[in-house]
């Protein structure tokens, strides 16, 4: 088995250890060497399957990173990891951890991993994925999927307006306080859209491209993004496999036939299209 196989688990630990050293909190030691750890199972797990199901130890590596950062950090440290929560606190001026979870997996991680954390750690889609859909989902209208935009715009302006207008006292009220219950009452509201949406679509990412305003916040950094899908156009037969399994409806034939690496902001490096390929074209 290759070393980079432990190579998540490895940078896990390096992360932690480093967050620990400048922030002095110990959850960081159990967050992230679990994540690496879910992921190098996940890979593992992968390699034990052939064509597309090797996706499950992607999707069991997203179920069991889930409880970490849906509920241990949540509960351990009463903190909202969600967008607007976030935004609420730095508009405070407070940076807590729900600020340097946002800068690590959405801001500044994405320019090395791309949306890694979208195909391999989100909390939401680590539900989605598992619900029983036909295989018949239709491609998403660019005009649909400007929706995003609505609810980022939304996101933003709920907490400025708390803040601003309402002069909500965020340090007295918010902070430590009712962060944790705006957590789970945030993400109950993404399962109760989430999980009908992906069932009447058929697209267990029908709420990335649709409602999901992070998918926004990291579609600049992940341009700069220091890992990518690499393709091998030569060797492509043009069977169309990889367009046709892509979760993200990423136009994958468009960068092999080019022979260059898939920029699109949209790809969330799952690996479906590697998987399915059959001339090894995509690296
Ligand atoms: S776009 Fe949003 S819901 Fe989809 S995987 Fe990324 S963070 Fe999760
Ligand atoms: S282009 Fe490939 S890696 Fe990216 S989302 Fe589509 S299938 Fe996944
Ligand atoms: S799956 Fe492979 S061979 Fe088929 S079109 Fe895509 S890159 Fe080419």
């Amino acid at each position: 088995m290759k070393f980079r196989i432990f190579l998540p688990f490895l940078i896990g630990l390096s992360i932690a250890f480093l967050l620990y050293f400048l922030f002095h909190w110990w959850g960081f030691l159990v967050i992230f060497p679990w994540i690496g750890f879910a992921i190098s199972l996940g890979n593992i797990i992968s390699r034990t399957q052939k064509g597309i199901k090797k996706n499950i130890g992607r999707k069991i590596s997203a179920l069991l990173i889930m409880p970490c950062l849906l509920l241990f950090v949540p509960i351990i440290n009463n903190e909202n990891f969600q967008l607007e929560g976030v935004a609420l606190i730095v508009m405070a001026g407070f940076f807590g951890k729900g600020f340097i979870h946002y800068a690590i997996a959405k801001i500044f991680g994405p320019l090395i991993w791309g949306r890694g954390f979208c195909g391999w750690a989100c909390w939401s889609v680590a539900i989605f994925e598992w619900l029983p859909v036909k295989n018949n989902k239709k491609k998403i209208s660019d005009k649909i999927k400007n929706i995003r935009f609505l609810v980022l715009i939304i996101s933003l302006l709920l907490p400025a307006f708390l803040v601003f207008v309402l002069n909500y006292d965020v340090r007295r009220d918010y902070i430590y306080k009712q962060e944790m219950l705006w957590m789970f009452a945030g993400n109950g509201i993404y399962f109760l859209l989430g999980i009908p949406l992906t069932l009447i679509t058929n697209d267990t990412r029908s709420f990335c491209k649709i409602i999901c305003p992070v998918s926004l916040v990291m579609k600049l950094p992940t341009q700069f993004a220091a890992i990518k899908i690499k393709t091998q156009g030569a060797n492509c037969t043009s069977c169309g496999a990889c367009n046709k399994n892509c979760p993200m409806d990423v136009d994958v034939m468009k960068y092999v036939k080019g022979n260059k690496p898939i920029t699109d902001s949209e790809c969330v490096l799952c690996n479906d299209c590697k998987h399915v390929c059959p001339h090894g074209v995509l690296k």
